[in-house]
């Protein structure tokens, strides 16, 4: 951040999912930048509780619905890690009432963007969905569908914690579909005996197989392997605690206010 930037008034950021493990993680992170500052919690079912109660100490917030009191507080930039039918709703909220919203809830279907981006049409508020903020996470991404052109096999690992409940994970799927964009020459899968059903994984787009790995301690891991003849590259990312999130938060909310309309994924507030 410029020094110039700490003369200007904070960003007052509302979070929904403000108990959650990703919202409490969110209004810590809020409460530690120097140029933001938090002014309401939403956590209908919670509603009542102060936040102290989550691990977010000396706030003095009490955990809100959305609504008059929400608004009254006058946040700039609104933060959602709910689940979707509840962020469906608070992002209505948010486009309605003129509040600019940084989305990292997951489940957001094709349909949703058609209609967050009709409600987030740049005049009365900006939206920025990212179905991961982890900022190596989104450059791993990047790197796999810069380097596909190069390799004729590929394989990705991700790894996580041991109460994931989908499989593959949304990033895993979605980097095999940025490989699958940036190349269409991937070689044939060579199997053709199976001593154990599924031991090559799931096929993901254009082929590339996605394997799961589900183990107590891991967190959010990613490997992507790409081979050719003689060589192989192998690009890893790893999320050791949420914490890993935030400095992708922290930078939509506060670029979300100059970004028209909806912003999906890191990548262009990074410039990639
Ligand atoms: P969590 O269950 O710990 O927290 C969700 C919170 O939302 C709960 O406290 C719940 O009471 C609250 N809630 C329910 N309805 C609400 C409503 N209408 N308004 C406001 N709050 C409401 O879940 P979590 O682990 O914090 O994950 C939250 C979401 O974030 C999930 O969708 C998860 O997949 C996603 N996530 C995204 C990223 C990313 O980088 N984008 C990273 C991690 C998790």
């Amino acid at each position: 951040m410029a020094d110039s930037d700490m003369t200007a008034e904070p960003i007052r950021v509302a979070v929904f999912g403000a108990a959650g493990r990703m919202g409490s993680t969110v209004c810590r992170a809020v409460l530690d930048a120097p140029d933001m500052e938090l002014v309401a919690a939403i956590d209908p079912p919670h509603e009542g509780r102060p936040l102290d109660d989550f691990g977010v100490a000396g706030t003095g917030l009490t955990l809100e619905m959305p609504g008059p009191r929400v608004k009254a507080a006058g946040p700039a930039v609104a933060v959602d890690f709910t689940h979707v039918e509840a962020a469906r709703g608070n992002l209505r909220w948010c486009g309605l009432n003129g509040v600019h919203a940084v989305v990292g809830t997951t489940g957001l279907t094709a349909d949703d963007l058609v209609d967050l981006s009709a409600l987030f049409d740049g005049e009365r508020a900006n939206a920025v969905v990212a179905p991961n903020f982890a900022i190596g996470a989104v450059l791993m991404m990047h790197l796999a569908a810069l380097c596909a052109p190069w390799f004729e096999t590929a394989e990705i690992i991700e790894l996580h914690h041991d109460n994931k409940l989908d499989a593959p994970s949304g990033t895993a799927l979605l980097t095999a579909q940025r490989m699958a964009e940036a190349s269409e020459d991937w070689g044939a899968d060579p199997t053709r005996t199976f001593a154990l059903p599924g031991a090559r994984g799931g096929e993901g787009p254009a082929g590339i197989h996605i394997h799961s790995v589900r183990l107590r301690g891991l967190v959010a891991h990613q490997e992507v392997l790409l081979g050719t003849t003689g060589q192989s590259l192998s690009i890893r990312h790893d999320s050791y605690d949420r914490t890993s999130f935030m400095p992708g938060v922290l930078l939509a909310v506060r670029e979300v206010a100059g970004r028209p309309g909806l912003t999906v994924g890191l990548d262009q507030l990074l410039g990639l």
